[in-house]
């Protein structure tokens, strides 16, 4: 493999604060590589680096050059905070940035390519908040690029037009686009990325394919009860503890549920809800940047690769998200 961008000991201060802390770095060709990572971890600021619109020391390479050099037709960039003027419409809007290369993709199909060719005359003011960002999405592709940044590009949009944006991004990879994503979405970057880097504190401190991430850092499986039951009085021969309405029993494998249940039933406490649920990439995020307590209390709210455990009163929380 070839690496599209090699970063070594990026560095970058904003007066006494650390944005970057000595990042290094390197994305392969055709790679689909996701940032995540806390509010003010970092991750503009190394966008803003590896695409050179920031000064930082250490070094940035891309396609094997200073990416302050490098031909702007090969890059794209969506940044995160991206304003067109709102009395244009989507398709004004593509046709002007398609304007600024020599070579740019037919606006139309870039268009249809992000859901918004019913939409394409309507001005950008009008259109709704997903709408505007798939606009901004599609001004980072008029010009075909070989490597993409987009920083956030899901935010705000709903959950059909994120999946549909996801099938996009993954049939350029796909035809080998190299791509580099921050987002806050989980289950986004464990669909979309084939490494996840951790942002905290200017740092990465993991970096990894998202399915060893979890493996590593994870944790175990867990078995939520709702259920005010007393774990000290429950004959459990696994961990468990109270965490707001629930009990949450670790380490509990599928086929050793029903002892759970039989010990619940043998102490008579009653239940509403029994809900297994595997670790994800929310888990590793949460237990290597996360804040105490945030860790339990998204569990009662089912989450998508949540399994009801017993038909027991537990709806089933539908299709996986983090599911590919
Ligand atoms: P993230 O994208 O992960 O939220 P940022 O890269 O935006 O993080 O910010 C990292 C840190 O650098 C934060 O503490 C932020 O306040 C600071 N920072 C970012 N940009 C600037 C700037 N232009 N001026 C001053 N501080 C900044």
């Amino acid at each position: 493999m070839t690496a599209t961008l090699v970063a070594e000991d990026v560095r970058r201060a904003y007066g006494e604060t650390v944005a970057l802390d000595g990042v290094s770095l390197s994305v392969d060709a055709g790679e689909v590589f996701a940032l995540v990572g806390p509010n003010g971890a970092g991750k503009t600021t190394l966008v803003r680096a590896l695409t050179g619109t920031t000064d930082a020391d250490g070094s940035v390479s891309v396609f094997g050059a200073d990416p302050r050099t490098v031909d702007r037709e090969r890059i794209g960039l969506l940044p995160q905070a991206f304003d067109p003027p709102a009395r244009l419409t989507a398709r004004e809007l593509l046709t002007y940035y398609a304007g600024l290369y020599d070579e740019a993709r037919d606006v139309d199909a870039v268009l249809a390519d992000v859901g918004l060719s019913d939409d394409a005359d309507t001005w950008y003011e009008d259109l709704s908040g997903g709408q505007q960002r798939r606009t901004c999405v599609g001004s980072a592709l008029v010009n075909d690029p070989d490597l993409l940044f987009l920083d956030e590009p899901t935010t705000g949009i709903d959950p059909a037009g994120r999946r549909s944006l996801w099938d996009l991004l993954e049939d350029l990879a796909a035809g080998g686009t190299t791509i580099v994503l921050t987002t806050h979405d989980m289950a986004e970057a464990h669909r979309l990325a084939d490494r996840v880097g951790l942002l905290a504190d200017g740092r990465l401190v993991a970096v990894d394919d998202p399915d060893a991430l979890v493996a590593e850092f994870g944790g175990e499986s867990r078995l939520i009860v709702e259920t005010d039951a007393d774990p000290d009085a429950l004959d459990l021969e696994y961990p468990a503890e109270r965490a707001g309405d629930s009990l949450v029993v670790s380490d509990v494998p599928p086929e050793a549920i029903g002892d759970v249940v039989d010990a619940l039933a043998a102490a008579g406490a009653s239940y509403d809800a029994l809900t297994w649920s595997e670790p994800d990439l929310e888990d590793v995020y949460l237990e290597l940047a996360g804040t105490d307590g945030t860790r339990y209390d998204r569990e009662g709210a089912g989450r998508g690769r949540e399994r009801a455990a017993t038909a027991a009163s537990t709806e089933d929380a539908g299709p996986a998200e983090g599911d590919r």
